[in-house]
């Protein structure tokens, strides 16, 4: 009978956590309205994803979900980080590709619409092969996404590679952007090589690919980047703006707890949370601690680890660092730590070895977050209400801390920049000399967000429609 045709959709993230994350989100969304829901990661992220997590008891709430993986075609022993996965991004991923048509094509198997990440593009031609509708997600921001579309004109006019030299110079070509970026603010890719650049090819490929898609699913909300997400419209299709992805879910499962008992969050993680953490931030006092943590994926020099260890306990104030196991380039480890580094850190500091983020800054001892800018870890300090720190590394970072810093107002960038005294300094401003100022506009965008996902706020509407978008494409099919 064609009204009770369940929407079935086939949803494949990136295989790097933060990509990971906000799509798992989204899946949960869809499984929460009653979607059913297979959600397909890489072979590698699917085992550590099942083996750092209760799968039973999530499918015991998610009745209708279900994980299955494709492979990536790399050996095993690659170590799927930085350079080494160089050549599988800029290539066609043909094992990956065919894994996933012949997992499509798989008794029952067939999706109402299949949602990818926008840079993984092979989908796009699986979709129009099978003849199936497909939607683009983004885990990054508006301002990131409208200057990937300007990765050629940015080539043509001869402003690659971003170099020293003209790092200061104003970005002119992007529409928009013309009275805050400057070339350093441009996403790292390029500063990384010239016009001709495979990683930049790559990035003009899966972009103007997501054209030829339904529509674009992106994790913002309209309130802090609305004119570049207009702009952005001009491009494609159809945008739905449907974040803070995270503060969607609890609001959706907070709404619904109470008039039954609903399925809870998820919260699925790929390491495993120290909570000890938590236990230390409940004696420290209100807003008194700098929480510090480079996100999942970027590793840093022994050098730069303790130039961030002298600046924060030379800072004086209090501090929890996440360093991750993997964090360190090179040797493991952090190596010998200077006694004075020791004695700060018992005297005010905690290290944990990856924290539950959400709940951590989501705490009264939190008063400020140095981050590397990763849209998710943006994201998160914003809804809480944490102004920040930003040192961007890669990716999309560089954006985000210039529209913390110079467009939302609610940190301070230390880009391009990594030594003591600057790290002490911008503790000491943010903690203390210019918190009053930057605390006013955090407060009022915390709300902006907290509003966009609450019922009625436009997040939470976009959410509405573009399930009942997909509802309708089932009734179609
Ligand atoms: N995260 C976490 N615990 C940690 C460090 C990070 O839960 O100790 C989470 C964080 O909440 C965020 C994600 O890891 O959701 C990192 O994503 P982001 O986009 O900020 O950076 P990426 O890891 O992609 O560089």
């Amino acid at each position: 009978m064609e009204q009770t045709r369940v929407p079935h959709v086939v949803l494949l993230p990136y295989p790097a956590y933060g990509h990971i994350k906000p799509m798992l989100t989204l899946a949960e969304l869809f499984s929460h309205a009653g979607f059913r829901v297979t959600f397909v990661n890489t072979e590698q992220y699917h085992d550590r994803l099942l083996g750092n997590n209760d799968v039973t008891g999530f499918y015991k709430r998610f009745p209708n979900f279900r994980f299955t993986s494709i492979p990536d075609g790399l050996p095993p022993d690659n170590p799927r980080f930085g350079i080494y996965i160089k050549d599988w991004f800029c290539s066609d991923k043909p094992v990956s590709k065919l894994a996933f048509l012949q997992l499509l094509m798989s008794p029952g198997l067939l999706p109402t619409c299949i949602i990818s990440d926008s840079i993984m593009s092979f989908t796009i031609d699986v979709a129009e092969e099978l003849n199936i509708p497909i939607i683009t997600f983004r885990p990054y921001s508006a301002h990131c996404s409208w200057s990937d579309f300007h990765f050629s004109k940015l080539a043509e006019e001869g402003e690659l590679p971003v170099t020293n030299e003209n790092f200061d110079k104003p970005v002119k070509c992007i529409p928009g952007l013309e009275n805050f970026f400057r070339n350093r603010d441009l996403p790292s890719i390029c500063r990384d090589g010239g016009p001709d650049d495979p990683i930049l090819q790559t990035f003009i490929r899966d972009t103007s690919a997501t054209t030829r898609a339904s529509a674009l699913v992106i994790n913002t909300f309209n309130e802090i980047e609305g004119p570049i997400i207009s702009k952005l419209g001009s491009r494609l299709t159809k945008i739905y703006t449907v974040g803070p992805l995270h503060a969607l879910l609890k609001s959706r499962i907070q709404e619904d707890s109470a008039e039954s008992s609903p399925p809870e969050s998820n919260n699925c993680v790929l390491s495993k949370e120290d909570r000890s953490c938590m236990t230390w931030l409940d004696s420290q006092p209100s807003r008194s601690v700098l929480y510090v943590s480079f996100g999942s994926f970027i590793k840093l020099g022994r050098e730069q680890i303790l130039e961030f260890w002298h600046g924060m306990v030379n800072s004086g104030k209090r501090f929890l660092w996440v360093i991750r196991s993997d964090l360190i380039d090179g040797e493991p480890g952090v190596g010998p730590v200077p006694v004075e580094l020791d004695q700060g850190t018992k005297e005010r500091g905690c290290i944990v070895s990856w924290a539950p983020q959400e709940e951590v800054l989501a705490h009264q001892a939190i008063g400020g977050f140095l981050t590397h800018s990763g849209w998710n870890s943006t994201l998160e300090s914003l809804v809480a209400g944490v102004p920040m720190i930003c040192w961007p590394q890669i990716g999309d970072q560089q954006v985000n801390s210039r529209c913390v810093s110079e467009i939302w107002k609610i940190g301070l960038d230390m880009k391009d920049t990594c030594d003591r005294s600057t790290i002490e300094n911008l503790a000491r401003d943010l903690m203390d000399n210019k918190r009053d100022k930057i605390m006013e506009s955090t407060v009022q965008i915390a709300k902006m967000a907290r509003d966009a996902v609450k019922e009625g706020g436009s997040s939470y509407r976009n959410l509405e429609k573009l399930i009942e978008d997909i509802r309708s494409m089932a009734f179609k099919a």
